[in-house]
């Protein structure tokens, strides 16, 4: 294999990535290419971005057929795409109101600039504690990132935004204990990605819903890594049956292209008015078109079922697998973490060796996501090729 683009990329691109040495030239379905054509399972879906697998082709054609019309329209002027997408993500969730941007770290940013001006105009100046919890992962710009619980991600960069405050995931009693009259919003994930695939209890997000309420607190939930369909419901806090005040996305909806949205009730979005937030690229035509086809297929009850019956499978597969070294399997869907005792780093580097790509949530958890449109023959694939790694690293 020829080393042009790793060397072109060491010698000019910011080293803010470790990249695994092979060079991803095509994708189709559930695989991906190297430049030398060299096949690779999809078990990470681009960090839990393509749902419906690569170039499908009904993205591709809402895509063509878009960007060949019209690719951009600022937000001064109307397009029926943007008018379409946010109707749609209203349809099917609890919110009244969405404002789309272009990332999750920008969705999540968006939601703390909501939070701050619904507490100023309802209650008075000094309501802006935010509330977050360990494990979190809200992004990497300046406000995401102070509620982003990782030493290591913001040590280099303080001072960041003031006002935030961690408390144990999925702890309560601790979590009620910094919820007062200063708390603006608390901001959590249903399901913990980065921090290792941890699954909130349906108990902490209805006691976090009534700690907000009792104090007029918004309620935020990260659904950029766990919505769209991964856990096998459409929404994350589905799991649970509590609803937030507002949802953050970005991953899966754009099918591949960048998009984040922040979802609202009314109530929130009320506060509002022009020049508030705003994005020159955010909620395009051509990114609407592809958003619009992920969101109809992935909100299809067989599609969901699907996906909880894949994820079934597998977990029941790696179960059977019988490894000592596995402490913990767990997750929703096809949202999987795998802890070991030990780190998983070798796992995933001979997984590129067998065609296999797997990514890792901390040291020693192996995150599993395939796209949604993973099948039994798949599973069936990914089982043996792991086993074989298991045995290997093993011996
Ligand atoms: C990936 C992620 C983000 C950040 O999204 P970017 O698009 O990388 O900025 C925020 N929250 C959660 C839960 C995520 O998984």
């Amino acid at each position: 294999m020829s080393n042009q683009t790793p060397d072109k990329t060491a010698r000019y691109v910011l080293n803010t990535y470790a990249r695994a040495p092979f060079v991803l030239a095509r994708g189709e379905g559930m695989y991906l290419y190297d430049e030398d054509g060299k096949a690779y399972l999809d078990f990470t879906a681009g960090i839990s971005v393509n749902a419906l697998g690569h170039a499908d082709p009904e993205i591709a054609a809402a895509v063509s057929q878009q960007i060949a019309q019209l690719s951009h329209v600022c937000n001064l002027y109307h397009s029926a795409p943007h008018a379409d997408l946010a109707e749609a993500l209203c349809a099917r969730s609890f919110a009244g109101k969405v404002y789309f941007c272009n990332s999750g770290t920008e969705a999540v940013e968006a939601a703390i600039k909501f939070a701050r001006k619904y507490a100023r105009t309802i209650h008075g100046p000094g309501k802006t504690g935010i509330v977050a919890f360990s494990g979190s992962f809200h992004g990497r710009t300046v406000g995401a990132l102070a509620l982003t619980a990782r030493e290591k991600y913001q040590a280099p960069f303080r001072p960041l935004m003031p006002g935030a405050s961690f408390a144990p995931f999925d702890d309560l009693a601790a979590a009620e204990k910094l919820i007062g009259p200063d708390t603006c919003a608390v901001f959590v994930e249903p399901v913990q990605g980065e921090g290792g695939i941890h699954p909130a209890s349906a108990e902490f997000l209805a006691g976090l819903r009534a700690a907000c309420d009792r104090y007029g607190a918004l309620l935020v939930f990260d659904e950029i890594q766990c919505g769209m369909g991964r856990t096998g419901k459409l929404w994350g806090y589905e799991h649970s049956g509590v609803t937030p005040d507002m949802m953050t996305l970005a991953k899966a909806l754009g099918g591949g292209l960048p998009i984040g949205a922040t979802l609202l009730t009314d109530r929130v979005a009320d506060v509002l008015a022009p020049g508030d937030h705003g994005s020159t690229f955010a909620g395009g035509p051509v990114i609407c078109r592809a958003a619009e086809v992920v969101l109809r297929r992935v909100s299809d009850p067989a599609m969901l079922a699907h996906v909880r019956a894949m994820g079934a499978r597998l977990v029941e597969g790696l179960r059977g697998l019988n490894h000592p070294g596995i402490v913990e399997i767990r997750g929703l869907g096809l949202m999987i973490g795998v802890e070991f005792d030990r780190e998983v780093a070798p796992l995933i580097a001979a997984g590129h060796a067998r065609g296999l790509l797997m990514i890792n949530a901390g040291p020693n958890v192996l995150r599993l996501m395939p796209p949604l449109i993973v099948d039994a023959s798949h599973v069936a694939q990914f089982l043996d090729t792991f086993a074989a790694i298991l045995a290997e690293q093993s011996a």
